[in-house]
């Protein structure tokens, strides 16, 4: 299929990449094209604005933020005015509830389609074309995408017809990952305190009641102390955390433990933490407990 990418960040790349290697006709675009450069080697086009990444049935987005997706898409050169009729913009980047609706209506209103395909799994699982896709849009146009979430994940959760719905199953999701490495810092802070081995300790946990994926990966890079380089950066989370609240907020549900945990990531930054992994919950819950931090 033709198709476009734009965003070859961590995730992005790794993305474009299986696109590439299942035979699909890849255009890329990236803000810093020595990124979109990388990938021609592997057989991908290279389009020297987003415009030209979307003259195909699908183009895609894994950009970082908001800002990023409204830049790709709204601006003169950017996606809506260069895609054609009936074809389809797939959005994998997490972003807000609110900018997903736009991006649904403003398609619609340019007779485009727009699918929200926001993606479990950090770049390793990306890398192994293991990802875990919910998607969200109209059920000709999933079924038009499927070939290429077929080629980058494992397995395809269709959410509703409703972009919005999918945005929102990955934002309440990441506050769940995010309310886990919270709970982990903490009690891998207790229990190392009081001088338990923390590798021993997730060791224990995740053999036992707590075998989930989710407790494996921060379990391990909490105990390890291995917070750099980042699979998902400290800002990153915020970022998801800021929109689950915001979503929170726009429907009147109180959510305490997001807010807490907002906190604690803002504070993992303000601390020069910018570049670790968002599991550097873990440091700071070290930190707080009067434990020495690498
Ligand atoms: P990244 O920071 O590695 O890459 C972000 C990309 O966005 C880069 O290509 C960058 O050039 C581009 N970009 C940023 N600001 C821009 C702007 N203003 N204009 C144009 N391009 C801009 O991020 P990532 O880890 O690849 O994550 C991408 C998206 O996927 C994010 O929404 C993130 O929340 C989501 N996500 C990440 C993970 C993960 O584990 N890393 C997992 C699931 C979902």
């Amino acid at each position: 299929m033709q198709v476009g990418f734009i965003g070859l960040g961590n995730m992005g790349s790794a993305i474009a990449r299986n696109l590439i290697k299942a035979g699909h006709a890849v255009t890329v675009y990236n803000r810093t094209l020595a990124k979109a450069e990388a990938l021609k080697g592997e057989g991908a086009a290279v389009a020297r604005r987003p415009a030209e990444a979307a003259r195909g049935a699908v183009v895609i987005t894994m950009l970082a933020d908001d800002a990023a997706v409204e830049a790709a898409v709204f601006d003169a050169d950017g996606i809506l005015g260069a895609l054609s009729s009936g074809a389809v913009h797939v959005s994998m980047s997490t972003i807000s509830v609110a900018l997903s609706q736009r991006l649904a209506a403003a398609h619609a209103k340019a007779g485009q389609t727009y699918v929200a395909a926001p993606v479990f799994g950090r770049p390793e699982a990306a890398a192994a074309a293991k990802l875990f896709i919910a998607a969200a849009g109209p059920a000709k146009a999933i079924a038009t995408c499927q070939p290429l979430f077929d080629a980058i994940g494992q397995r395809t959760f269709v959410i509703a017809e409703e972009p919005v719905k999918a945005t929102l199953v990955k934002l309440s999701g990441n506050f769940l990952i995010a309310a886990i490495i919270e709970s982990l810092s903490e009690a891998v802070a207790l229990t190392r305190k009081a001088g338990i081995d923390p590798k021993t300790y997730i060791e224990f946990l995740t053999n036992t009641l707590f075998a989930a994926p989710i407790f494996k990966t921060y379990g391990g890079l909490i105990a390890a102390e291995q917070y750099s380089p980042a699979g998902f950066a400290a800002p990153l989370g915020l970022k998801d955390v800021r929109l689950a609240l915001a979503a929170a907020e726009a429907q009147q549900v109180p959510m305490p433990i997001a807010s807490l945990v907002r906190d604690h990531l803002l504070t993992v930054i303000a601390q020069g933490g910018a570049d670790l992994d968002w599991s550097a919950l873990g440091q700071l819950a070290a930190r707080n407990a009067g434990l020495p931090v690498k």
